[in-house]
C-alpha cells in the first residue's frame, strides 16, 4: 500500500486548506505517480472490480455489431472514427473490431482513437490491440477527427471527478476534504454558504441532503453531441447510474471487490460516483443532438440478440465453457446483477434514425422507419 499520496494530500491541505471532492477524486485516480489508474491494473477477477467486457466477449461483440448496424443505418459513410473513452485493458475495443469484420466494408472505414490519461493503461491497450489496430491516443476530446464518429464509453463517466453539495437550513455548502482532528488523516467538512446564483441548477432538497454533480461528464456529453451533430455517427454510454437527477451521496470506493471508506488509502482503491443520465441527456440535447434511453443493460443486450449469441457459442463449447457462457449471460443481463442498475444511453444527430436496442421515437414512426 502506498502512503505517499495520503502524505502529499495531507501536506497540501495543511498549507492550502481543504480541497473539493472533485480535486480529491482526480488526485486519487489520476495523480501522475500515485493515482489509482497510473499504478494498477484494476480490472478482472484478480483486480478490484470486473467490468462487462472482461466478463464475456459477447458484450464487446454485440457493441461492435451495434456500431456496424448504426453505420449502415446512417448510409455507410466511407471514412469513420471509433473513439473509446477510458478503454481499460483494450478488451472492449478488441472484441468490437473482431465483430466489425462481419459487416463487409465497415472495418476498412475505421480509424481507432483512444481517450486515456493513464500511461500504464495506454501500454496495456497497445499490447492487447497489437496486430488488430494502431490506435491514436488522446488525453481528452479536443482534436477529434472531422468525420462520422462512433464514441464508446463503458464505465468511463463514473470515474470522472464529482463535486458534492450539502443543503443546510440556511443554504448550500460545498463538501470539502480537510484534515481529521489529529491532522494525520483526511476528513469531510463543508465550505461556507455558497451564493444562490451558483446553486440554481441543484435539485430541491431538504436540510442534510447531499447532491453529487459531475461537470466533466456534462462537458464530455456536450462535446460528443456537437461532434455527432456536425459529422454524424453516434455515442453509446454504459454505466452504473440513475435516469433522473436526485439528491444522493453516491461517491464510493471499492478495493478487492469490497466497499472501502472513501477517504482511506487514496490511490489504492477505485473511486466512482453514479452517473446522472438525465444530466448527460440534457447536456447532449442542449448541444443540438438527440438522445435514446437510458435503458437497462439487460434489455439492451437482449434486444441486440445476446441470448442467440450465447446459444451459438455454446454449440461448439465444452460443458465447462457452456456453464461459463451461461453464467456470463446471467451476470450481464439479470436484474439483480448488471441488467438493471447499469444503464445504456445513445446520442445521435437530431434527424438520425433510432439505433438498435432503443425504443423507436415518434420521429421514426412519422418518417415510416418503425420496424414494428
Ligand atoms: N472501459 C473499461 C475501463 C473502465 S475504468 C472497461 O469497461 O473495462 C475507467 C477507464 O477510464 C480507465 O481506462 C481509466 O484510466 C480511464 N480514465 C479515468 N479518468 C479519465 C479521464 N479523466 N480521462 C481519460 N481517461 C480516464
Amino acid at each position: 500500500m502506498s502512503k505517499a499520496l495520503l502524505d502529499s494530500l495531507v501536506r497540501r491541505i495543511r498549507s492550502q486548506g481543504p480541497i473539493t471532492v472533485a480535486d480529491y477524486m482526480s488526485e486519487a485516480l489520476s495523480h501522475p505517480q500515485h493515482g489509482y489508474y497510473q499504478t494498477q491494473d484494476p480490472f478482472g477477477r484478480a483486480g478490484d472490480f470486473i467490468t462487462a467486457p472482461e466478463i464475456s466477449q459477447m458484450f464487446g461483440e454485440l457493441i461492435g455489431l451495434w456500431c456496424a448496424d448504426t453505420w449502415q443505418a446512417q448510409g455507410s459513410p466511407p471514412s469513420c472514427a471509433l473513439v473509446e473513452l477510458g478503454p481499460g485493458r483494450g478488451t472492449l475495443m478488441s472484441d468490437i473490431l473482431r465483430a466489425a469484420r462481419t459487416l463487409p466494408g465497415f472495418e476498412q472505414t475505421l480509424e481507432v482513437h483512444l481517450v486515456e490519461t493513464s500511461p500504464a493503461l495506454r501500454r496495456l491497450q497497445q499490447e492487447n490491440l497489437a496486430g488488430r489496430t494502431e490506435p491514436t491516443w488522446h488525453e481528452d476530446l479536443e482534436n477529434l477527427p472531422q468525420r462520422p464518429t462512433f464514441f464508446l464509453a463503458n464505465e468511463f463517466f463514473d470515474a470522472l471527478p464529482v463535486h458534492q453539495y450539502q443543503r443546510s437550513e440556511t443554504g448550500w455548502h460545498e463538501r470539502l476534504v480537510g484534515l481529521s482532528d489529529d491532522g494525520q488523516n483526511l476528513a469531510f467538512g463543508l465550505s461556507g454558504a455558497l451564493p444562490d446564483s451558483l446553486c440554481n441548477d441543484l435539485p430541491e432538497c431538504s436540510p442534510g441532503d447531499v447532491v453529487t454533480v459531475c461537470p466533466a461528464a456534462r462537458s464530455y456529453a456536450a462535446i460528443m453531441a456537437k461532434h455527432i451533430s456536425q459529422y454524424g455517427g453516434a455515442a453509446l454510454c454504459i454505466d452504473y447510474g440513475h435516469d433522473h437527477t436526485a439528491a444522493g451521496d453516491t461517491l464510493q470506493a471499492v478495493k478487492q471487490h469490497k466497499y472501502h471508506p472513501v477517504l482511506q488509502d487514496p490511490g489504492d482503491a477505485d473511486l466512482t460516483a453514479h452517473v446522472d443520465f438525465a444530466a448527460l441527456c440534457n447536456a447532449a440535447k442542449s448541444a443540438g443532438a438527440q438522445t435514446h434511453g437510458p435503458v437497462g443493460q439487460g434489455a439492451f443486450l437482449k434486444a441486440l440478440g445476446i441470448e442467440t449469441r450465447a446459444a451459438l457459442l455454446g454449440e461448439s463449447a465444452t460443458p465447462d465453457q457452456r456453464a461459463a457462457i451461461a453464467a456470463a449471460l446471467q451476470r450481464l443481463t439479470e436484474s439483480e446483477q448488471m441488467g438493471t442498475l447499469f444503464r445504456v444511453m445513445a446520442i445521435t444527430a437530431a434527424q438520425a434514425p433510432t439505433p438498435a436496442g432503443f425504443p423507436v421515437t415518434e420521429a421514426d414512426c412519422t418518417e415510416g422507419r418503425a420496424s414494428g
